[in-house]
């Protein structure tokens, strides 16, 4: 069996590349990186320890855990040639400023090594495998060899760094302990440096040859006894090096200190430690639960989003959970909901059975109600956070999807995430505002909370649909980010006000007798009209009415109470619905709602009673509609023949005869049709 070679991904090659290249002073990061696998690398078997030996001579600087190993397909696949999406990731970020000791979170941590390091083996015993060395200098490539010469691991790894020759600080034990301390205090296994100091001995004379012969390292000096007594045994004393192992972090793990002797520095460095952030965090939450069930737990929230927040598939270190102190798993999912995914921390359970396992976690009573306090305790935090205005902006814009998510799938918590909720609105257009806020500036006869869905800001801010509203003082909600709808629809209503939706059919403005009776009578009058546009537009719109919630445009295109609204619409065309039946029963089903205040729709009004025939009207009604679903917030379904329309009229405006300027090829079909015709049947060969 001998050594295989391998070419990394080329990503990793880049990446390689660039760690070696880079000017950087902070290298000493790579300790905490590959202490952090080794802590990985132990969470994933629950026990034993981690090491740091140095040697001066040949310049090696060695790591050893003994932790779950990796087998020889692991150390192809892990270390080299399987693409991490943080390879590119990072990168990226480093192009664009971000620092090297942020490779932690892009999850390439590993190749942090070769700040310091020209060479690296990395021998490992995992049980499923025979013992190999994978290595490599980097320059693209790397082998993996039966190890057939180092003594056996037992099971684990060991990351021998060959250090380059500007590198040999970091065999310093001094320097070591202070790394290790800044960087990985926190890390819930024993972290031991193998120190070798000069010790006296005394040993009894006969015992010198063998001595001499066995530790060549030790110095050995006579020492005369100080008093002449003769002795029955002549002793010695000897100076020989010892190497012992020394534990680097003993601290008491601190949630299991009281809040009070806690500073804010050792909280912060926790975080670093548990979450390879760069960043301290944002807010944290140290409790612990007493009664029936008892424990401890601390939970934080980062500054800001991870870059990969939702990519769904990854595997993330969220909540971690102990039992009694003991490390169970990682990413414990059953403690926290999927969409406070961005929480970090630590549980310690009194209660759980320390063989808990993940399939039997998902049955276990004890572990819900840990749930249940957790997402409690999380609602509180950002109830703190919310008391300070700029945290809480910051929280909202990294998280605020999360927060809708959730009102979405928490039914129990979703009034109370409710109040977490900031939107734009009509009379908030710089700054977002809070329901509570909104609740605060309704006129008394306003009973509901209205709101406006669609792309952005500007497309909705003088949509038809405020029209009335803005008449009236009434302030719409604006949502433009598409997971809002949904939040939306889900919430219903807020402290006891119902949610509705401007764009939709049967909104109810809180009218007034008088107002209602005037609207019944334009409604007589303008059924004709109805009428005749229904016909004209056939299955395009469900229904032709008049309207109560525009005052300046002509009309306006309302969806079904329960259907799609159009911005909904966009989104799952946007989507790509697979399944297309969905689509074609969810679709917005459209009301062409009519302005009788309008003067363009009175003189249609005007024309129709005149003579229910004119086909100007109908071709005026197709301009209309179109047009009317644009300002909805609906798509063209075919935005060439609108476009003819519109340049017809242009022409018209500008007294510009077509068939004169398209002389040359007249007899081509797509030449647009005589003007005359404009107004008549060229529209409906269009159509
Ligand atoms: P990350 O730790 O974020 O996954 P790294 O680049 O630090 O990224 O490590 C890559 C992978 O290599 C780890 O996920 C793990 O599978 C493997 N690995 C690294 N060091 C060890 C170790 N000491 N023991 C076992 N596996 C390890
Ligand atoms: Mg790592």
């Amino acid at each position: 069996m001998a050594t295989e070679s391998f070419g990394f991904q080329a990503e990793i090659s880049q990446l390689l590349d660039l760690i070696i290249n880079t000017f950087y002073s902070n290298k000493e990061i790579f300790l905490r990186e590959l202490i952090s696998n080794g802590s990985d690398a132990l969470d994933k078997i629950r026990y034993a320890s981690l090491t740091d030996p140095s040697d001066k001579e040949n310049k090696l600087l060695t790591l050893r855990d003994t932790g779950v190993g990796m087998t020889k397909a692991d150390l192809v696949n892990n270390l080299g040639t399987i693409a991490k999406s943080g390879t590119k990731g990072f990168m990226e970020a480093l192009s664009s400023g971000a620092d090297i000791s942020m490779i932690g979170q892009f999850g390439v941590g590993f190749y942090s090594a070769y700040l310091v390091a020209e060479r690296v083996q990395v021998i490992s015993k995992h049980n499923d495998d025979e013992q190999y060395i994978w290595e490599s200098a980097a320059g693209g490539t790397f082998t993996i060899t039966p190890d057939t010469v180092n003594p056996p691991l037992g099971r684990g790894t060991e990351i021998r760094l060959y250090l380059k020759e500007d590198q040999t600080e970091y065999l310093e034990e001094k320097k070591i302990k202070e790394i290790v301390k800044k960087h990985s205090e926190f890390i819930s296994y024993p972290i031991q440096l193998a120190v070798t100091k000069e010790i006296e001995k005394e040993v009894e004379d006969e015992e010198e040859e063998e001595l001499k012969e066995e530790k060549e390292e030790s110095k050995i000096e006579e020492v005369e006894d100080e008093e002449d007594k003769p002795k029955e045994k002549k002793t010695k004393k000897i100076k020989e090096l010892e190497t012992t192992n020394e534990e680097l972090n003993k601290t008491k793990p601190i949630w299991t200190r009281n809040p009070q002797e806690i500073t804010a520095d050792e909280y912060g460095a926790f975080y670093k430690s548990l979450t390879n952030d760069w960043e301290e965090h944002l807010a944290v939450k140290h409790f612990s639960v007493e009664g029936q069930l008892e424990f401890k737990a601390i939970l934080y929230i980062p500054k800001r989003a991870p870059f990969d927040l939702f990519e769904t598939k990854k595997k993330r270190n969220n909540i971690k959970l102990y039992v009694r102190r003991v490390f169970i798993m990682d990413d414990c999912e059953d403690l926290i909901p999927e969409y406070l995914n961005f929480v970090k921390g630590i549980v310690d359970s009194e209660d759980l059975p320390l063989n808990i396992s993940r399939e039997t976690l998902q049955q276990n009573k004890i572990l819900k109600v840990i749930r249940k306090n957790i997402v409690k305790k999380c609602m509180d935090l950002f109830t703190e956070i919310a008391e300070d205005k700029d945290n809480f902006n910051k929280f909202y814009e990294s998280f605020g999807k999360n927060l809708k998510l959730g009102i979405h799938e928490d039914a129990q918590n979703r009034s109370k995430l409710a109040e977490f909720l900031r939107f734009f609105s009509t009379k908030a257009l710089e700054e977002q505002t809070s329901l509570k806020d909104y609740i605060t500036r309704m006129p008394e006869v306003q009973k509901s909370i209205y709101y406006l869905t669609g792309e952005s800001l500007g497309a909705v801010r003088d949509s038809p649909f405020l029209e009335v509203l803005k008449k009236k003082g009434f302030e719409v909600l604006l949502l433009v980010d598409p997971i809002d709808e949904y939040a939306v629809t889900q919430l219903k209503e807020f402290e006891g006000k119902k949610l509705v939706c401007v764009s939709k059919e049967g909104l109810e403005l809180e009218e007034t007798e008088e107002e209602k009776k005037t609207r019944e009578e334009e409604a007589a009058q303008f059924n004709d009209l109805c009428q005749t546009i229904k016909e004209a537009l056939g299955d395009k719109v469900e229904k032709v009415v008049v309207s109560n919630r525009i005052t300046d445009s002509p009309c306006v295109l309302v969806t079904g109470q329960f259907g799609w609204s159009s911005n909904m619409e966009r989104i799952m065309k946007a989507q790509a619905l697979r399944d297309s039946s969905m689509s074609s029963y969810m679709a917005s089903k459209k009301t062409l709602e009519l302005n009788p205040s309008n003067a363009i729709i009175k003189e249609l009004k005007r024309k129709v009673a005149e003579d229910k025939a004119d086909k100007s009207v109908r071709d005026l009604t197709f301009l209309l509609f179109e047009t009317a679903l644009l300002t909805s917030g609906f798509s063209l379904d075919d935005p060439t023949s609108f476009a003819k329309r519109i340049n017809r009229m242009i022409s018209l405006g500008l007294d510009v005869d077509e068939e004169e300027e398209e002389s040359a090829p007249a007899e081509s079909s797509s030449a647009p049709p005589p003007l005359e015709a404009v107004s008549t049947s060229a529209m409906e060969e269009i159509d």
